[in-house]
């Protein structure tokens, strides 16, 4: 297939609307993320949302907190617990949710009552003290209504890896955007998988393998009830964080490919830095450099067209970290 067909869609992004300095928080202040931006903003176009002015809270407002109450978990004011916010948040975020369908990814604020991805505290109601923890009540909301969405939260982007992985499941949901917006068809999807077959392989080799089966039986289903499935596993796939054991698996795997063009001292020099990743001594874009030289050396149209050579702009440098 002819990637060069695709539509070019913009990549969009929603957001907790206080990340891009917007003055929306309940004591009008905000929380500027300038990683996101001024890095990550240099290849995304951001859709704010600030779920508890869209209810209608207000800037300033009352504080509000996450409340067991009865076994379920309410949004109440902090001092107020008759004020209760938990209906209105929810229907909000199944507002918003059919109206994601073409991002490819949000940033939640992290331990906001509505924007949470995960690990907010929770309330009892009776002592006013934190016993529990969950995800805020919009946050849960949207990723309820769209689990394939690619989410994280501004404070886990400061890791490297869920950084890294975030990132790579954007541009890969982006560019499932694309192939459907181009039209998905069982030699569409058979394409989309094998361009991903190696960053797929990084994340989780069981599913590498049923996604395989998945595209095998394409032609014989609906494509559409097919690319349903496969983009819901794929996603849930790629969440997992690929460990420096399973990136070397792909290494080797690649390395497979110049069996036959590299001399002895340039394989020793290939298996050489893929050990050093492996120990931790060095970062990915160490033995990827090297591959993308015997790449440009000894081409490969296969290899070429794997997505793992290339997953994000190098200017992000999210390969760079050990
Ligand atoms: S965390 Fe969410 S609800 Fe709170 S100010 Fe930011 S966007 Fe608004």
């Amino acid at each position: 297939m002819d990637i060069t067909a695709l539509p070019s869609l913009p990549l969009r992004i929603g957001i907790s609307s206080c990340l891009l300095g917007n003055q929306v928080r309940f004591d009008s202040g905000h929380k500027h993320s300038a990683y996101i931006t001024q890095t990550l903003g240099e290849y995304f176009e951001f859709i704010p949302f600030c779920p508890e002015v869209a209810i209608g809270l207000g800037i300033p407002r009352p504080p509000v907190r996450l409340v067991h109450v009865d076994g379920s978990i309410r949004v109440r004011g902090v001092r107020d617990p008759a004020q209760d916010v938990t209906d209105a948040l929810a229907e909000y975020g199944r507002t918003v949710a059919p109206a994601l369908g073409d991002v490819s990814g949000y940033l939640f604020k992290k331990g906001s009552p509505s924007c949470g991805m995960e690990r907010v505290k929770v309330y009892d109601a009776e002592t006013g003290c934190p016993v529990d923890s969950a995800s805020g009540l919009y946050a849960r909301t949207i990723m309820q209504a769209l689990p394939e969405l690619p989410v994280e939260e501004e404070g886990r982007l400061m890791d490297a890896r869920l950084r890294e992985n975030f990132v790579e499941r954007v541009f890969i949901y982006h560019r499932w955007h694309c192939y459907c917006a181009h039209g998905m068809t069982p030699a569409a999807l058979v394409d989309f998988h094998t361009r991903h077959k190696f960053s797929v392989l990084a994340h989780d080799e069981p599913a590498y393998r049923e996604l395989g089966r998945l595209v095998a039986g394409a032609g014989k289903r609906d494509i559409e009830t097919v690319a349903g499935e496969y983009i819901r596993l794929l996603m849930r796939a790629l969440r997992k964080i690929a460990t420096p054991k399973q990136h070397t698996n792909v290494l080797m795997h690649i390395m497979g490919f110049f069996k036959d063009h590299l001399d002895a001292d340039d394989k020793a020099e290939l298996l050489d830095l893929i050990e050093a990743y492996r120990r931790e001594q060095v970062p990915l874009i160490v033995p990827m450099t090297l591959i993308q030289h015997h790449l440009r050396c000894h081409p490969d149209d296969y290899l070429a067209a794997q997505y793992y050579i290339n997953p994000h702009p190098r200017e992000l440098m999210l390969r760079n970290r050990i």
